[in-house]
């Protein structure tokens, strides 16, 4: 064991690794990179994570510079929880620390599955509505402003945090809370570290108003950078709150350990709704049609998708085959039983005439669960390469939809392969995954080519390839170059008064470089599962 290694392991409660089989094992994610730490740190609490960073501030005094890159499932599809010195892993940080039922507020270490918290909230009929995998973690969810499927409705992880803890830079760990104007003074006053990042992040705020101002009314959802600066002075009051910019911060800015979500009352009664399209604008219309009705999740699939999935077995078998091809839109309302029945007969008035639709019932029920299946067939497909994960969760204005899916027809063309859409309406959040022959020079040079032209294709259309979660590594090889230098300078300037050691996760947002992608794009294929 190295002696680095050795030191940390007789002073942390968890442990620390550094034999190659285990580092292998942290080395990848869901991107198409990969890129080996020098150790994996698993602290078993808030102090191990102290000590951590105190250690590795001690190290950087003795020019050893050794950064963080904090892990939760490690699921990034950005490349954004690997890193080349230290992987720090939450794994053992997912403790559920406080359920407070008559106020709905759950208190929960950052490294809490969505799908542990919601299993214990279930107990007391809560939960947080909030639909993606459930694997991902909390602190996660959080510095990946990850945009899930429910967040139409349920608005996204954003409105359910109230407050979080996190260890900073120095090694000190600090509680976000809004703080009245009056009322700030206690922080800026504050002669340590935290103290200076209120005083600098307000100078910040304050020296940069117009800039802010300006990225607070643009129209599109981009998750890149820090705009989340722009949340952090709020209302006419001018109240004053940190936490907004741990979202999208990718663990550049600090490591969460423990986060207050607010809850909502659990619902387990959800039906669904199928309807097959021969064409986008006539599944789009339907869909504006079906909108008011608020349904938790609306989700739109090129039924392309069913074709292949039926290859392997898998035929949901709720259309005829015949409807494999225009798209598919899936309903789902979380009502009380009555209430759903009715929304769905609404559904099926307002369907136009052409258009085929089945609506979920006790006894077609499996075929329902059997679409979700159908989908990660299509997606662990046996292709040429693998199906990787490059230009997921992008954001498409819903009134650039059709003319963005007629325009990807040509560059399914100009690659010779199908490039199926899937994602959710109501967050205009969709994927695509293109299939790559990672072992190769030319899939990997596939890599780069074909995230620059679809991210020109998509703002072309008015969207961004960082719409539902950020740039991380792979992604900020584009968004980078997009931002204004008055953005940049703004940015850094965050990441500065956060990280001036740059200490955590340097290699993602700003501190991206292309040779250092083109390096670690991966040249074998995910042992895994997709999804
Ligand atoms: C199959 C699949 C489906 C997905 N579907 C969706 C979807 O529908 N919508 C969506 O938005 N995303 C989706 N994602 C992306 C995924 O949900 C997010 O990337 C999620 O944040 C990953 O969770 P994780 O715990 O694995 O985080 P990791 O991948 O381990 O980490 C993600 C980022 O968060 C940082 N981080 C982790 N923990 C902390 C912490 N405690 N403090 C500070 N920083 C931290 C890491 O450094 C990293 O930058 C999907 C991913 C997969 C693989």
């Amino acid at each position: 064991m190295n002696k680095i290694a050795k030191y940390l392991n007789q002073h942390l409660i968890g442990n620390v690794f550094d034999s190659p089989q285990i580092l292998e094992k942290y080395s990848t994610d869901a991107s198409a990179l990969k890129i080996t730490p020098q150790m994996v740190v698993i602290p078993e609490n808030t102090s191990d994570i102290c000590r951590t960073v105190k250690f590795v501030n001690q190290l950087s005094e003795k020019s050893v510079y050794m950064p963080i890159t904090v892990r939760g499932s490690g699921l990034d599809k950005t490349g954004a929880d690997l890193g080349d010195g230290i992987v720090m892993s939450m794994e053992h940080m997912n403790k559920i620390l406080e359920i407070d039922d008559r106020s709905r507020l759950v208190r929960v270490q950052a490294g809490v599955t969505l799908g542990q918290l919601n299993s214990a909230l279930a107990l007391y009929g809560l939960t947080v509505p909030i639909l993606t995998n459930s694997l991902d973690t909390i602190g996660s969810l959080i510095a990946n402003f990850a945009t899930d499927s429910a967040a139409g409705k349920y608005n996204g992880i954003y409105y359910y945090v109230d407050q979080v803890e996190a260890v900073i830079s120095t090694g000190e760990t600090m509680q976000t809370a809004r703080y009245s104007r009056p009322h700030l003074s206690r922080k800026t006053g504050l002669t340590s570290f935290e103290g200076e990042l209120y005083r600098e992040t307000d100078q910040i705020i304050e020296e940069n108003n117009d800039l802010i101002v300006d990225l607070g009314n643009r129209n599109t959802i981009d998750a890149s950078g820090y705009q989340m600066i722009t949340q952090v002075v709020r209302d006419a009051t001018k109240s004053f709150d940190l936490l907004p910019l741990f979202y999208a911060s990718q663990g550049t800015l600090g490591i969460i350990t423990e986060v207050i979500l607010r809850c909502e009352i659990f619902q387990p009664e959800i039906s669904h709704f199928v309807a097959a399209f021969e064409s986008i604008n006539a599944a789009q219309d339907f869909i504006q049609d079906i909108m008011p009705l608020v349904p938790k999740e609306l989700n739109l699939y090129d039924a392309r998708m069913f074709k292949t999935a039926v290859k392997h077995g898998k035929d949901p078998a709720l259309f005829a085959p015949k409807f494999y091809k225009g798209y598919f839109v899936l309903a789902a309302f979380d009502e009380k039983p009555r209430k759903n029945a009715k929304k769905m007969k609404k559904c099926l008035k307002l369907l136009p005439n052409n258009a085929a639709a089945v609506i979920e019932t006790e006894d077609n029920s499996v075929e329902f669960k059997r679409l979700k299946s159908a989908i990660r067939s299509y997606l662990n497909d046996d292709v040429k390469g693998e199906r990787v994960a490059i230009v997921d969760d992008f954001y498409i204005p819903t009134e650039h939809l059709s003319n963005f899916l007629t325009d990807l027809k040509t560059v399914e063309k100009t690659y010779d392969q199908e490039l199926l859409v899937y994602g959710s309406f109501s967050t205009s959040n969709y994927s695509i995954r293109p299939d790559i022959q990672l072992n190769s020079v030319e899939g990997r040079q596939f890599v780069l080519k074909f995230l620059k032209e679809f991210d020109d294709l998509v703002r072309e259309h008015g969207g961004s390839i960082t719409g539902g979660t950020p740039e991380g590594r792979l992604k900020a090889l584009v968004t980078n170059s997009l931002h204004t230098e008055e953005e940049l300078e703004l940015y850094q300037r965050i990441k500065d008064t956060f990280d001036p050691k740059n200490i955590f996760n340097p290699g993602v947002k700003l501190g991206a470089s292309e040779t250092d992608i083109v390096r670690h794009i991966r040249t074998s294929y995910l042992s895994g599962i997709v999804e």
